[in-house]
């Protein structure tokens, strides 16, 4: 039953048994695993942006700061429903021309990186969050992952790391500053320019992968782009997958119960590119 149905059926009910609908309907949505699609890298491209926001399940939108569309994309994502949070470029190992604009580096004060955090979320309305743009390299600084999190905490945002590298303590220091956190289990569509004719496969690959996982744990979060092929993906399979899952925003895990218990083991690592 969609929610909007079903909001219809309980006000024709007496408050008893409104009280029992809605202990069913909660638990019949507890019984299926949950997946939290995130897609990150948005800002540039405002058309596939958009198709994106239209997608029939809930998503979380990472965007990043001071893109040419971020403002625009947010506002959509936000009223179609989806989760907002900043897709924050940090230093990596390689590659700094993929950065963007906003991005904090090692190099950096406590101010600096502050002043640069605080400039980003203007760019980004409606935003309850962030995760790591790259950062192979910031992701294992405890000072700097120290002062990014107390900052997080001050704005009641949360944290999720994207795991760029297999050295991030970016969650550790998450939790030690008491932020509620999360950790990426998989990348659907990570691939290098030679793979990008097999990316169909990939991704289907990835989503199965995926699928287990939230079987066995009861939750997966999966981390994709702002690719053709995603979107192609999600608008064939999305609906026949909402059978037997829940789409859910991020944060909805941090408050799930199978989250809390299954976060504080080792979380399975896929397709990390070191950036
Ligand atoms: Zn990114």
């Amino acid at each position: 039953m969609s929610r909007l149905l079903y909001i219809f059926f309980i006000a024709l009910l007496s408050p008893a048994q409104a009280n029992d609908l809605e202990r069913n309907y909660a638990s019949a949505n507890q019984a299926k695993p949950k997946i939290s699609i995130v897609v990150d890298d948005l800002g540039d491209n405002s058309i596939i942006a958009k198709q994106i926001t239209e997608l029939p399940v809930n998503l979380t939108m990472a965007i990043l700061p001071k893109t040419p569309h971020a403002q625009k994309i947010s506002n959509w994502a936000h009223q179609n429903g989806h989760e907002v949070i900043m897709h924050l470029p940090m230093e990596a190992s390689s590659r700094p021309d993929l950065l963007g604009p906003g991005a904090i580096f090692s190099d950096m004060s406590q101010d600096q990186i502050t002043d640069i955090i605080l400039e980003n979320a203007r760019s980004i309305p409606h935003l309850v969050g962030i995760n790591n743009h790259m950062g192979s390299l910031l992701t294992k600084d405890v000072e700097k992952m120290t002062w990014v999190m107390s900052l997080a905490k001050s704005q009641n945002w949360y944290f999720l790391d994207s795991k760029t590298s297999e050295e991030s303590i970016a969650q550790d220091i998450a939790l030690k500053n008491g932020l509620p956190n999360l950790g990426r289990d998989i990348f659907l569509d990570h691939h290098s320019e030679s793979q990008k004719g097999e990316l169909p496969k990939i991704i289907k690959l990835r989503m199965n992968r995926a699928l287990s996982i939230a079987q066995r744990e009861g939750h997966v979060v999966v981390i994709c782009h702002p690719y053709a092929e995603t979107l192609a993906f999600f608008e064939k399979h999305l609906a026949a997958l909402e059978e037997q899952y829940e789409f859910v925003r991020a944060s909805d895990l941090l408050s799930s119960d199978s989250y809390q218990i299954a976060s504080k083991k080792q979380v399975p690592q896929s397709g990390n590119f070191n950036r």
